[in-house]
């Protein structure tokens, strides 16, 4: 295990941010995990995994341990179903495209997602209708306090829109190792109804699609919307959709009678954070090197040299507007370092 000092996390994180760590550790396996849990003169830490959901606002001037433990493995199958375990520090489009290879189903709608397969249990990563918690059986965690693994079932990881266990009571207590996911291997259940899918699959002629036709068509869908983070810094859709109850959304929707929104129950009503942001004149606009990405409201842009600090600034202002203009709070989905 090597321990480096003074990196620049600039290619280790999504939006670009210059930032150093003043010790790095890339963990290669479980056992090297735990020896680097018990380090002696290291007394804090920070997990690193693909980077791709977390704005750094400075210097990290402690140990960053960059979890890259990689495979995958079918751990299970029958004539319907497979098992696959994914260790923590494989990518998670590369570990979608091996599952397509083999006609394995349920993860074709969340391809060209960045990042590592461990994150994607805590935000409960979705996309175009799916979320991880579809295909979820347990993840393996390392309990940082005891250096244990512990399995957690997914009644235990405690699922919801981009949250978890994990992002709450769990926060910073464990580093998640390994997570399972049961596929399909026939009679896929194909989800075609969000977003432009069905249109585009349409567009192309196809009648009847295949899990991959369904990922190339996602995977050009995202391409034509969001950035692609080696040529323009930055880490997804940066606010949650805001959730409003039935007496908010009333007021909110006689103000704003074509305002879009997602019925969740009779009392939940989501609200595109986008329109709300593209409502206050945000689109597309550069503060610096700080900005909107033109044409998807939810993203924030590092043009070149902006620090974290600048985006946070921004990621203020934005959301203040928001407030000011409809009384609805807008929230960061990604993970503010401070
Ligand atoms: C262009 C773009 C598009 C995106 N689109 C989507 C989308 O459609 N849907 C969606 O859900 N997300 C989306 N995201 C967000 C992101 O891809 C996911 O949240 C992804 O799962 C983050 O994985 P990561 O490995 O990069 O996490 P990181 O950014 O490395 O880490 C996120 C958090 O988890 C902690 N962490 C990292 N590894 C571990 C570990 N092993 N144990 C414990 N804690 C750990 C970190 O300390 C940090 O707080 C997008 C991002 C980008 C850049």
């Amino acid at each position: 295990m090597i321990i480096l000092e003074n990196v620049s996390l600039k290619k280790y994180n999504t939006f670009g941010i210059e930032a150093k760590a003043r010790y790095f550790c890339e963990i290669r396996s479980v056992n090297q995990l735990s020896a680097a849990l018990q380090l002696e003169g290291y007394p804090d830490f920070f997990i690193l995994g693909g980077g791709s959901n977390m704005l750094i606002t400075r210097d990290l001037d402690y140990l960053v341990l960059y979890i890259n433990i990689k495979g995958i493995k079918k751990v299970w199958e029958d004539d319907n179903r497979v098992r696959i375990q994914i260790n923590a520090g494989e990518n998670w489009h590369r570990m979608v495209l091996w599952t397509l290879e083999r006609n394995y189903g349920g993860l074709e709608n969340l391809s060209l997602m960045p990042g590592n397969t461990r994150s994607a249990p805590s935000q409960n990563i979705g996309a175009y209708g799916v979320e991880l918690s579809d295909t979820f059986v347990d993840c393996e965690a390392m309990e940082i306090a005891s250096r244990e693994l512990i399995t957690f079932s997914k009644e235990a990881c405690r699922f919801g829109y981009r949250d978890s266990y994990f992002k709450n009571e769990g926060k910073g207590k464990f580093i998640i190792t390994s997570v399972q996911l049961e596929l399909t291997k026939k009679d896929h259940r194909k989800q075609l109804d969000y977003g432009a899918i069905a249109s585009q699959l349409q567009l192309q002629g196809i009648v009847d699609p295949s899990i991959k036709d369904i990922s190339n068509t996602v995977i050009s869908i995202r391409q034509s919307k969001l950035p692609d983070p080696e040529e323009l810094g930055d880490s997804g859709s940066f606010f949650k959709n805001p959730v409003i109850n039935r007496k908010e959304f009333d007021k909110f929707i006689d103000t704003y009678p074509t305002a879009p929104f997602y019925k969740i129950t009779e009392q939940e009503y989501k609200i595109p954070a986008a329109w709300l942001i593209e409502q206050c004149g945000f689109k597309g606009k550069r503060f610096g090197d700080a900005g909107i990405h033109e044409h998807q409201a939810l993203v924030l842009v590092n043009y070149g040299n902006a620090s974290g600090q600048q985006l946070i600034d921004l990621a203020h202002l934005i959301s203040d507007t928001v407030y000011e203009k409809f009384q609805i709070a807008i929230v960061p989905e990604v993970n503010i370092i401070k």
